[in-house]
């Protein structure tokens, strides 16, 4: 799919698509498949915000059960076998272990109580209902686990998946079907006669064009920058109110053997994750306040020595100091406004929002239920346009698989990725920076093999590709290098 700009003028689009992250693509990929006249634009590139900075899930999120959102952890387990079903190459089963140790809030006996809900919430039909274990049984399953205090586990399944590159296939799915999807425009702002939006404001952020983008309904899935592209209109502004929190992950070296741990801080009792990533494993995340700009979260020392030191008690004879830390990754969790004064008990509920005659935000939510929230945004849509559209089809149409089969020369072995990789990413993927490649086309960008010296080679591959100067190639690398050296502890 190639990056061209002239293909959003003279159109007049059924759905404009604002925001290029999981929910933006979710709709404009379930548009497209009801034969709908729909583009996309995205500011940045394609899941450059929250939706490349996950913990990587598709979760029933049985944490939402001590908050008794049962109807949230419902729908999830729902969405994470049609997920499974729809796209089994990216969104895989992963064993979890949940350790439970003397002194802590939570006691075998609860978590049992709570696992047989989450069971029976998801029908039984998760891969494997939860099974206990003793502690020796869990030390066998993964020796490096903190035998001090343990009193037993569960072992229970949920679903990881790479979120950038599912965010990635569903935009490059829809260009087959016909959506007009582009990276690196942003709004600016909209034309608007009476209660009615006429056309978008759009730059070309490569190009540093503008131009006027017609469409007859327009959707904001612009995440944590919800209100700021809501406030672009003159339609009310109360219902698109959010209470953001900030995530930050540490990338470590692998700590579990084969599965993921969720165990219970000890300094404050939230739910933590060690997921394995290739040689890595994810460990987070923090839920804090956030009230700066999403563009430039990152994470604070105090974010990096409350995980480690939660992780250190878990794995006490791993050596995790932080020179350890192989990079770190932040995002911005957009949460619907609430009094609830603790981050992590906010609700992760969404909402679909209507803002004039044709204007609908997309508020809140989570990656794992994007199918089901674009689903409504665009029944909404359809049913305010009075269009004949065909029904809903994404719980069946499978997601292609877009990678290439690799070929050629290896740039990195761990995570491994192929001259092809980045030639077929420049071609055929959209990617524009070396960022792009690094961080959302590849997996690069969060192991060591992110840093400067790989990074050069990459820049070296992408530089003919997309007739780079010498200067331009140059500057890529310097803030590719800026970039990574922000998120090192
Ligand atoms: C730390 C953390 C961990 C999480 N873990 C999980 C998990 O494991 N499982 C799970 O189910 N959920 C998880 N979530 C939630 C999930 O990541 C989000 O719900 C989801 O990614 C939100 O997607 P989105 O498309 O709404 O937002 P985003 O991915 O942020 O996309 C919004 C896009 O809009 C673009 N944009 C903004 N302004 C403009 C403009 N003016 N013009 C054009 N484009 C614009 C941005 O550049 C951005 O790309 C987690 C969230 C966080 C923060």
């Amino acid at each position: 799919m190639n990056r061209d700009i002239s293909a959003l003028s003279d159109q007049y689009f059924d759905i404009l698509v604002i925001g290029g992250g999981i929910f933006g693509a979710g709709v404009v990929r379930d548009a497209a498949l009801r034969g709908l006249h729909v583009g996309l634009i995205e500011k940045s590139d394609f899941a450059s915000g929250t939706s490349s900075r996950s913990s990587k899930l598709i979760h029933g999120g049985f944490r939402y059960l001590q908050q008794r959102d049962f109807k949230l952890v419902f729908e999830s387990c729902g969405e994470r076998r049609i997920l499974q079903r729809i796209a089994p190459h990216h969104v895989r089963p992963l064993p979890f272990l949940f350790p439970i140790y003397k002194g802590g809030s939570l006691s075998l006996a609860k978590l049992r109580l709570g696992m047989t809900l989450y069971d029976w919430l998801a029908l039984y039909r998760n891969i494997a209902p939860h099974r206990t274990l003793s502690a020796k049984r869990a030390l066998e399953k993964e020796p490096s686990l903190s035998r001090h205090g343990l009193r037993g586990a569960v072992m229970f399944y949920d679903c990881q998946e790479d979120d950038a590159r599912f965010c990635v296939d569903h935009i490059l799915h829809a260009g087959e079907l016909g959506a007009v999807c582009l990276n690196y425009c942003a709004l600016t702002g909209f034309v608007t006669r009476e209660d009615r939006i006429v056309a978008a404001r759009v730059r070309d952020e490569v190009g540093s064009c503008t131009s006027e983008v017609t469409a007859r309904m327009f959707i904001n899935a612009t995440g944590p920058w919800v209100e700021q592209v809501r406030a672009l209109s003159p339609f009310d502004g109360d219902a698109t109110r959010l209470s953001p929190t900030k995530g930050v992950h540490l990338v470590l070296p692998r700590l579990t053997q084969d599965h993921a741990v969720a165990f219970q801080s000890r300094s404050d009792g939230r739910v933590l994750f060690v997921i394995p990533w290739g040689d890595y494993s994810l460990v987070g995340t923090t839920d804090t306040e956030f009230h700066g700009d999403p563009d430039h979260a990152h994470a604070e020392r105090a974010d990096v020595e409350y995980l480690l030191a939660e992780v250190r008690a878990l794995f006490p004879d791993a050596p995790l100091s932080e020179a350890e830390v192989a990079t770190t990754f932040t995002g911005v969790r957009s949460l619907l406004a609430s009094d609830v004064s603790s981050p992590s008990a906010r609700s992760r509920e969404h909402r679909v929002v209507r803002h004039g005659r044709n204007l609908l935000s997309i508020v809140g939510g989570k990656y794992t239920t994007y199918r089901a929230i674009a689903q409504q945004a665009v029944d909404a849509a359809v049913k305010i346009l009075s269009v004949t559209a065909q029904p809903c089809r994404t719980a069946e149409v499978l997601l292609p698989n877009h990678r290439p089969a690799p070929t050629g020369e290896k740039i990195s072995d761990s995570p491994v990725v192929y001259v092809s990789d980045i030639t077929h990413a420049c071609e055929q993927e959209m990617a524009v920076t070396l960022s792009d490649v690094m961080r959302r086309r590849t997996q690069l960008a969060l192991s060591r093999a992110g840093g400067p010296e790989i990074a050069l080679q990459v820049a070296r591959v992408m530089a003919p590709l997309l007739g780079w100067s010498s200067d331009e190639e140059r500057a890529q690398f310097e803030r590719y290098a800026e970039e990574w050296n922000r998120n090192l502890p």
